[in-house]
């Protein structure tokens, strides 16, 4: 099998600019995608996040779900399964939580520090990166979407 890879990068200058940009994504979701999202601390993670949401048609608030590893709103046109694995001590946590049923359910699956589960993620997925750049202001924000996956 061979890898593609296809790359967008989309630059914003403000959190409304972000989150419309969140916003934008979480319409056009499909059922069964999953994004993982990955920046440092304060980068725009959650103004990100809060857009894909209010695209789903998520009104409720978005909070980090910092200690339940995943938190479900089935408010939406679709469910959304929000996770941040931080905290996970042991991957057979996520076997406990039963990741499976989300990583390949009907709704849309967004993984904050996914990279600490890579031997379970899905080769079918959106990798999502928000990095800062100080010389180019305060509040610019690079957003990097690589399409990871297999050709069939
Ligand atoms: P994280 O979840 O990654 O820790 P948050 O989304 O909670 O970060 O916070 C991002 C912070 O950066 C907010 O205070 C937001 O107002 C600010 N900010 C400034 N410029 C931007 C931008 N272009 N995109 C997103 N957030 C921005
Ligand atoms: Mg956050």
């Amino acid at each position: 099998m061979r890898k593609t890879m296809k790359e967008m990068i989309y630059e914003t200058r403000s959190p409304e600019e972000t989150r419309a940009f969140g916003k934008k994504i979480g319409a056009a979701a499909k059922p069964g995608d999953l994004y993982t999202l990955v920046g440092d601390l304060g980068v725009g993670k959650t103004v990100f996040t809060q857009g894909i949401a209010e695209g789903l048609g998520i009104r409720e608030p978005i909070c980090s779900p910092t200690f339940t590893i995943v938190q479900v709103y089935e408010e939406g046109r679709m469910p959304f399964y929000h996770f941040d694995v931080y905290r996970i001590g042991d991957i057979e946590e996520m076997d406990e939580i039963g990741y499976e049923d989300y990583f390949y359910g009907e709704g849309l699956c967004m993984i904050e520090w996914a990279n600490l589960i890579e031997e379970i993620l899905p080769q079918e997925r959106f990798d999502v990166t928000i990095e800062k750049n100080l010389e180019k202001g305060f509040d610019y924000r690079k957003i990097i979407i690589k399409e990871h996956g297999t050709e069939k």
